[in-house]
């Protein structure tokens, strides 16, 4: 993650990598292309592989653009892959698996975009040239026909990768016109390929921003996802946020670009948030797997409730009360909005939500039951909970550092202590719903849910009660009811 550029590549160094790996993928390049040249039509590795082939992280998806139309491609893979699937018809993709080879082969277009409308207008095109042309950045257009492997590229893709830049084959304007969601695109490379944009692409961003607004939230998610699961989300997001972009997107985020106040000398929440996002992907290993989206995102999202809550209070204080409740409402509005899945609003919203709560654990005071919700109310969100929480300290203070960490260490500890005496996780009263009706001799009913809840209430604060003991509060709590 070190800000520092990593030199240019020599245009012989990307040609010896690109020659290593389609040698590698040699055997499914001939073969297909054979296929295909024999039925008179054209075949070309293209876009993201051709690109990921030259920078050296070729992965087991290769993308192929033709002249057959996808009736004719279905025809010319059935018989040759493992699995053939209609991705796309309309669009004209169809896609195969051939051994460990994920595979999408797609008609050549030509694209124009009706900028009032939403969806893309598709018309099938006849040279690649024509199909390379209209795609988003010179180094996503280029392309090695099979089975001659000759590299085509017409817009200095191969100059620009070496020099790791986004630029737009044709003019940006006429680019982000045709389709603004590639503005979005730009952003999302960068993260992902550490690349700089050019300065007339940020230059065109920054003034068609609002061109975003016509592209749906589905298809401008997609983009936000890939960007944050990318290895260099920061550059990604300051692009969105100093092209203005990002009002649009998500614009909680450039509003945590609280103007700095000497006086009150409360921290830039902006800068503090990109480095607690940093901090929670150096955590991300706790997790098992590789980038999590909903432990970034809720990073990124966990302050979002402070510009709303800002108070300054006399003598020089200043305050953001409430700011963990009001920045889970505002992350759930904003999530829904992008169409994220009920299961990922719920998650991010409640590890915004539950951020601060270590804050009131000052040097060990919590009581088991304090921590016993504390586990109950994160839920399956706990290590992620675990990983926001230490990852949102960014004091240059090494000492109050040290100590912030020691003292979630010795929560963790406690937690494990408490769970492995009493299954934390798994909290249920002790006694059940059929146990509640056989001792009050009632029936199913809404009375036998507020014993539930009056059993479990007991149960967080004062732990596992013996048979007897759960009895004895359960009958005392119903006299005092009815009673
Ligand atoms: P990855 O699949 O790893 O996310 P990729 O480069 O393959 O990266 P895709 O979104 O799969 O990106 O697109 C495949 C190719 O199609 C791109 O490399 C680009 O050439 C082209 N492309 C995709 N979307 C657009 C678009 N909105 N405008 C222009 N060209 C596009
Ligand atoms: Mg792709």
């Amino acid at each position: 993650m070190s800000a520092v550029a990593p030199p240019p590549l020599t245009i012989v160094e990307i040609q010896s990598r690109v020659a290593t790996e389609l040698t590698r993928i040699g055997s499914v390049i001939d073969e297909l292309g054979a296929r295909f040249a024999e039925a008179g039509e054209e075949l070309a590795l293209v876009g993201g592989p051709v690109r990921d082939a030259m920078i050296g992280r070729l992965q087991n998806d290769l993308d192929f653009t033709t002249s057959a139309r996808p009736e004719t491609t279905e025809r010319l893979l059935s018989g040759w892959a493992d699995a053939v699937w209609d991705m796309g018809r309309a669009f004209g993709t169809i896609g195969c698996r051939k051994g460990p080879w994920q595979v999408e082969i797609t008609t050549y277009r030509s694209e124009t975009y009706d900028p009032t409308s939403r969806k893309p207008d598709v018309d099938f095109g006849d040279s690649l040239a024509g199909d390379l042309g209209r795609r988003d950045f010179t180094v996503n257009a280029m392309a090695v026909r099979v089975p001659s492997r000759e590299f085509v590229d017409h817009s200095g893709g191969i100059v620009d990768l070496a020099e790791r830049v986004l630029r737009t084959p044709g003019t940006p304007e006429d680019s982000f016109s045709d389709d603004p969601l590639r503005m979005m695109r730009a952003a999302r490379f960068a993260a992902q390929l550490g690349f700089s944009v050019a300065p007339e692409v940020v230059e065109a961003m920054t003034a068609m921003a609002g061109r975003i607004e016509i592209i749906s939230a589905e298809r401008v998610r997609d983009e936000l996802v890939k960007l944050v699961c990318a290895p260099h989300p920061r550059l990604g997001l300051k692009l969105l946020v100093d092209t203005g972009l990002a009002a649009y997107v998500l614009p909680e985020l450039p509003a945590l670009a609280l103007e700095r106040d000497e006086h009150h000398r409360h921290k830039d929440v902006y800068e503090h948030t990109l480095t607690v996002l940093e901090q929670s992907i150096d955590l991300e290993h706790r997790l098992g797997g590789g980038p999590d989206f909903v432990a970034r995102f809720a990073a990124l999202m966990h302050d979002v409730g402070k510009p709303r809550t800002r108070r300054f209070e006399s003598g020089g204080i200043v305050t953001f009360h409430h700011h963990d409740v009001v920045g889970a409402k505002l992350t759930r509005k904003r999530m829904k909005a992008l169409r994220f899945a009920n299961a990922d609003i719920d998650a991010v919203s409640t590890l915004v939500e539950l951020h601060l709560r270590f804050h009131g654990y000052g040097s060990g005071e919590w009581t088991d039951s304090a921590v016993r919700r504390y586990v109950r109310d994160a839920g399956d969100q706990l290590e992620r909970l675990h990983i926001l929480t230490r990852a949102d300290c960014t004091t240059r203070n090494q000492r109050k550092a040290d100590r912030l960490r020691r003292t979630y260490d010795s929560l963790e500890e406690r937690i494990a202590r408490l769970g492995e005496e009493e299954e934390l996780a798994s909290i249920r009263p002790d006694l059940d719903g059929n146990q509640i009706m056989g001792l009050l001799g009632i029936g199913p009913g809404r009375e036998v849910g507020e014993a539930y809840a009056f059993l479990l209430e007991l149960r967080m604060e004062e732990g596992p009660q013996s048979p007897e003991q759960a009895e004895a509060a359960l009958r005392a709590w119903w006299a005092g009811r009815s009673g």
